[in-house]
């Protein structure tokens, strides 16, 4: 079963925009198409329903960061509000329709975007299967994130979810705002559908494939995550301003700032996903020693 997830932050419409485009189109040419070899289950998903209809990242927790069993075991009660009644509906759905489906196979894609400008790259569960995955969208990969991030999807359903062996990627297609963040996401959603074998390769023409080769030239292919930085309620932390993904830094730059003073590049590195908004727990991350 083939899950694509989108706007599992509020603030990041552009993965559910993708999801209902591709699947506007994928009909057309099941209907137009007979003959088209297509086998398995493809199931798209809105993320947080109660934060995109705000425009919001979250209303009360990152649903991004509360994929936890502790939190799951939570769940099983009636009045569920905000992101936890948000957890418990996708987390039924899913199991809904693996239950009916019943695949050999669970490949989630789960599609972000970021605040600031030039983000795009894949962030790969930490398995082998996923980082396969991974390789076939010509983006940068970033690995490490699962250790660096607690409570996301990625680490949730894989390397098996009820009994299904699973792989995942996060799938960031570039600025919130940025039309072609759309256009990259359903490029990503097709060489996804190729690479988990429900569509032979080339079946469905992919236009905006190329968008996607051409942004990830001469940026490294695999890179290791090297440091995050967090952020605790009522730091006031402030990037400092034009800091865009994947811009090199050297160890000691002076990238932000917080109620504690100046905050510093602790190794050279590339910067990726430099928070520009309010709403967030991480301030920057750095990656380096690229393939
Ligand atoms: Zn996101």
């Amino acid at each position: 079963m083939f899950i694509c997830l989108g706007g599992i932050h509020g603030n990041e419409p552009a993965g559910v925009n993708a999801i209902s485009r591709f699947f506007a189109f994928f009909q057309y040419e099941l209907a137009a198409r007979p003959d088209l070899p297509f086998r398995g289950t493809v199931l798209g998903l809105r993320g947080n329903l109660q934060a995109l209809e705000k425009g919001i990242r979250f209303l009360e927790r990152d649903l991004n960061r509360m994929m936890l069993l502790e939190v799951v075991a939570q769940l099983d009660r009636p009045d569920l509000k905000t992101e936890y009644r948000e957890l418990s509906e996708l987390l039924v759905h899913i199991r809904r329709e693996l239950e009916q489906a019943r695949p050999e196979q669970l490949v989630l894609l789960d599609f972000h975007t970021t605040s600031a400008d030039g983000g795009i790259f894949s962030i790969p569960a930490d398995n082998p299967e996923s980082l396969a995955l991974a390789r076939h969208f010509h983006v940068p990969i970033i690995q490490g994130m699962a250790d660096g991030l607690e409570g996301t999807s990625l680490s949730f359903f894989t390397p098996e979810y009820q009994g299904v062996p699973a792989m995942a990627v996060a799938f960031e297609a570039g600025q919130n705002e940025d039309p072609l963040s759309e256009s990259r996401s359903i490029a990503a959603i097709i060489k996804g559908l190729e690479a988990a074998g429900c569509l032979p390769k080339d079946a469905l023409s992919n236009p905006d494939e190329q968008l996607l080769v051409d942004y990830s030239e001469g940026l490294p292919v695999v890179s290791e995550l090297l440091y995050v930085h967090h952020i605790q309620p009522g730091d006031g932390f402030r990037m400092r301003p034009g800091y865009r993904n994947f811009q090199p830094v050297r160890e000691g730059e002076h990238l932000a700032d917080d109620r504690r003073g100046g905050i510093f590049a602790q190794a050279d590195g590339l910067i990726l996903m430099p928070l520009y908004q309010d709403q967030g727990s991480n301030g920057f991350f750095l990656v380096g020693n690229g393939e």
